[in-house]
């Protein structure tokens, strides 16, 4: 990843000089604004202190004097996209630029070094680097585990408490659970955790099954493998192979399970991509990939019905586990929701609006609208009409900050 090193040293003099930038105004545009409504064409996005301060027709919109014009006619503008299932500590901050030129504008980090993710945001506030906006868990919580770094190793119900409380003192935003968490520790953590108002995202504990983490009101459920481990661990299994737990999810009990989450309000991470990436275009032994190949495709077929049943979902990459790539395997993610049966627009939505309504800030981010920060993609294509087109960046506005990348690409590539 260092040979983007050379793009980072061409936004950080941006990220001053884009300051002067910050009353803007995008005209003759196609808006998608992310709220449902059809696209808007031949539009005007006037963009002032940071935020989004008018949006309408191009012929009605009046353009305040002095204002920044970029032409936007034949361009598409959707909302800045989060990646609500990252690492950054583990990608480092050579993530910053490649979530940036992917506009990847947002990023919820499920666990890693508070302190050091901590100095990244502020710097990010302060304007001394580019980057997204973070929402972070700091340390996961988990059970003992071997070799693994950011862990409060928690055994007792009474250590889930205390860490619920050495979180809270910390000000983390909310508490990433991780698979070796004992599942009386878990139950605890998830009373202590609703008492003290932290919501908690939960890489499903060995031995709790996802209906009862649901049940116990955890946030968010991430990858959708795990409904297959819970199948094989819950109370009563009968499944013995993630082929028959696969099965056992896709048939009546998966559907009632899927009620369950919408009933309940618990929101689903699926991080198809991960999956794919980790298990099945990583194999290089056909043995293997066959079986996997089709539990990928199996597990696909399991969003479509969780999407169809109306469990809320967002979209996650994970990285960088699996060898993920910042920014780029979010656009993955969102195609292979569009390969589970979501419209283009619902997969649009599944990285913006449904970020924002999780976070409780429809307000501030996840569509074009007045008062949102201006947090938004120029694409050179319609993604409505090909999710692929996400990917056709020309420009990405940060938080008012305009970032023609088209340009910097070119720059980048005659400067080497
Ligand atoms: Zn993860």
């Amino acid at each position: 990843m260092r040979k983007w090193f050379p793009l980072f040293c061409l936004l950080f003099p941006l990220a001053t000089s884009a300051q002067k930038d910050k009353e803007l105004a995008i005209t003759h545009v196609t808006v998608i604004d992310c709220t449902g409504a059809a696209p808007s064409p031949n539009s005007t996005v006037i963009i002032g202190n940071g935020h989004i301060s008018g949006v309408g027709p191009s012929d009605r919109v009046t353009i305040p004097a002095g204002v920044r014009v970029i032409d936007g006619s034949g361009k598409f503008l959707i909302p800045g996209l989060w990646d609500m299932h990252g690492h950054l500590t583990d990608a480092t901050e050579d993530a910053f630029p490649l979530l940036i030129l992917n506009g990847v504008t947002g990023v919820r980090d499920m666990g890693g070094d508070l302190a050091q993710i901590d100095r990244w945001r502020s710097e990010i506030d302060r304007g001394l680097r580019v980057g997204p906006h973070i929402i972070r868990a700091g340390p996961f919580v988990d059970g003992p585990k071997g070799g693994v770094s950011n862990r409060l190793t928690v055994r007792t119900p009474e250590e889930a408490r205390q860490a619920v409380h050495n979180l809270k003192a910390k000000g983390v935003d909310f508490i990433k659970v991780h698979n070796a968490l004992p599942p009386e520790a878990f139950f605890a953590l998830m009373e202590e955790a609703r008492k003290e108002h932290l919501p908690v995202a939960v890489h499903l504990p060995k031995g709790v099954s996802s209906a009862e983490a649901s049940d116990a009101g955890v946030a968010s459920l991430e990858h959708i493998e795990t409904i297959n481990e819970s199948a094989l661990w819950r109370k009563g299994a009968t499944a013995k192979t993630v082929e028959q737990a696969v099965d056992e999810n896709l048939g009546p009990a998966g559907q009632e399970l899927f009620q369950r989450f919408a009933k309940n309000g618990t929101w689903y991470v699926p991080t198809l991509v991960a999956y794919e990436r980790g298990f099945v275009l990583w194999s290089n032994d056909p043995e293997s990939l066959k079986p996997r190949l089709d539990v990928h495709e199996k597990q696909i077929e399991l969003v479509r019905k969780m999407h169809k049943a109306g469990v809320p979902i967002m979209t996650g990459s994970d990285f960088s586990d699996w060898a993920l790539v910042p920014g780029v395997d979010l656009h993955n993610e969102l195609a292979l929701l569009v390969e589970a049966g979501f419209s283009p627009m619902e997969a649009l939505q599944a990285a913006t609006l449904n970020p924002a309504k999780f976070l409780g800030k429809t307000d501030t981010f996840g569509t074009i609208q007045v008062r949102r920060v201006a947090d938004l993609i120029l694409l050179n294509a319609n993604p409505l009409e090909d999710i692929s087109h996400t990917r056709k960046i020309n420009a990405v506005v940060l938080g008012g900050n305009f970032y023609p990348l088209a340009a910097i690409r070119a720059q980048s590539l005659t400067s080497r």
